[in-house]
């Protein structure tokens, strides 16, 4: 089983909506999903339909006191091959709690090891470096880093980076693979977005892909539906599968 998140600490750049998109694609390729959200925003949940109703991953992370429930209490099936992990706004006040703890970087990380039933875990970060993000960058074996394609928002993903080394070296999670960044609400017509895709692969740094920036992904959202079955022919779909193919191959290439 492989842990993948979605992580940035800014809001609005598709953390969500990728995946969800992502989480559905790989469902529907054979594999057998869980979303896990990490939000106290609970937007994943939320997209979803799902109620967490009083067991949602605040009870698995617990606060200043372990938590009361695992994962397998709290999942619940979404459709075929894809379940969520549902989050709900006390996750925030356990936030709060969580630092006082022990062990409060590795909490999720070891509620993690007794889920044997997927293939692979999405985990949908809230936009802070708080933490919960760093217990998804410790849990995790890799991460994607959505993005929207300007300058004031690469110098966020920058600090993103720096935080992601900083786990590294510190030997809290030193395998953490950057899988790398994903362009969302992308505009090829934009020198600006032309720019900044320049910009982070000429710093080294891997493009997983661009998705185009289309009313269908908000129409989608709202329909509670993936893009694949909202607009299948659509470019962001075509994007989003995209995306998904190089996900698959780095799942095969590094079974666990
Ligand atoms: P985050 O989880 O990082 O806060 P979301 O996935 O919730 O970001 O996306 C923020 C907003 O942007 C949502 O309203 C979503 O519908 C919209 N959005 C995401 N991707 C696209 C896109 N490719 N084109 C247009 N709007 C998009
Ligand atoms: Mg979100």
């Amino acid at each position: 089983m492989k842990i993948l998140a979605f992580a940035n600490q800014k809001g609005g750049v598709g953390k969500t909506t990728s995946a969800a998109n992502v989480g559905a694609l790989l469902a529907a390729a054979g594999q057998h999903v869980l979303l896990l959200d990490l939000d106290p925003q609970a937007s994943l949940t939320q997209a979803l339909g799902i109620d967490a109703q009083g067991k949602s991953i605040a009870d698995v992370m617990g606060g200043a006191n372990r938590g009361r429930l695992q994962i397998a209490d709290i999942a619940r099936r979404v459709s075929k091959g894809l379940d969520i992990a549902p989050s709900d706004i006390e996750l925030a006040n356990c936030e709060l709690g969580l630092v006082q703890r022990l062990g409060r970087e590795a909490v999720l990380k070891t509620a993690l090891i007794n889920v044997r039933n997927y293939d692979v875990v999405i985990v949908d970060c809230p936009p802070s470096l708080g933490l919960m993000t760093i217990n998804a960058m410790i849990a995790a074996d890799g991460v994607i880093v959505p993005t929207l394609p300007a300058a004031s928002d690469l110098r966020g993903v920058r600090l993103f980076m720096d935080s992601l080394d900083r786990i590294r070296d510190d030997g809290l999670n030193p395998a953490l693979k950057l899988l790398g960044v994903l362009f969302v609400q992308y505009d090829p017509r934009l020198t600006a977005h032309a720019q900044a895709l320049d910009s982070v692969k000429g710093a080294g740094l891997e493009v997983l892909g661009m998705i185009p920036r289309s009313v269908k992904v908000q129409e989608s959202g709202a329909a509670r539906q993936p893009l694949t079955i909202y607009d299948p022919q659509g470019k962001p779909a075509k994007a989003y599968t995209s995306v998904t193919r190089k996900v698959m191959t780095w799942l095969k290439r590094n079974p666990r």
